[in-house]
């Protein structure tokens, strides 16, 4: 049964599940045979879901560390600049690391994260989103895998949240703008 805060689903929990199949496929086969171990760092909150289901069909061994970063708050638009909370727990200097978030909106995020986790010199960082704004961005950041590109709408489900909602649908979808005008 739909949530009825949901105005229209984007993605069924049975279209993520099979591309999620298809993404762990295509990392497992990136890594086979070429690496040991990798460092897969999910970043918190948004990454949550799809990090729990896509880490289930990797074969390549890992070990699992976070960042948390800045985010919306309780608005819909993004902070011009998210910072990072906390540190990592592990040494990635020569390491194989693989950062996982929830969605690329303008690209903000994930370049900064990229920058600082680069300097701690990795032996290689690849990147995987579950979702794709590619309208919204400010700058030229792609992903080396992606689930699925989306149009410029603000998206709630599978670890996506608003005011901290949400996040527990197992599909995505948009919100009926009456959420948006309620008091939260
Ligand atoms: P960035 O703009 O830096 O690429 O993305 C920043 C963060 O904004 C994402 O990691 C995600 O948490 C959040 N975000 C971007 N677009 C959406 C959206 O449509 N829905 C939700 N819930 N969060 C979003
Ligand atoms: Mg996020």
């Amino acid at each position: 049964m739909k949530n009825t805060d949901i105005e229209k689903v984007i993605l069924s929990a049975e279209t993520i599940r099979s591309r999620i199949l298809e993404i762990a496929e295509e990392i497992n086969q990136h890594y086979q045979d070429r690496v040991r171990e990798i460092i897969l760092i999910t970043l918190l909150d948004g990454a949550i879901v799809f990090t729990a289901d896509l880490i289930r069909h990797l074969s390549v061994p890992l070990r699992l560390d976070c960042i948390r970063v800045s985010s919306y708050g309780d608005s819909t638009n993004p902070e011009t600049a998210p910072r990072i909370l906390g540190s990592l727990k592990s040494d990635v200097r020569e390491r194989h690391v693989l950062l996982v978030d929830d969605i690329l909106d303008t690209g903000n995020t994930m370049q900064k994260v990229v920058s600082e986790v680069s300097a701690k010199k990795p032996a290689s960082l690849k990147t995987c989103v579950f979702l794709n704004k590619p309208e919204r961005r400010q700058n030229n950041f792609q992903a080396d895998w992606s689930g699925f590109n989306i149009p410029d709408e603000f998206v709630v489900g599978y670890g996506l949240d608003y005011a901290g909602r949400y996040r527990e649908l197992p599909y995505l979808g948009t919100l009926m703008p009456s959420i948006y005008t309620q008091t939260l």
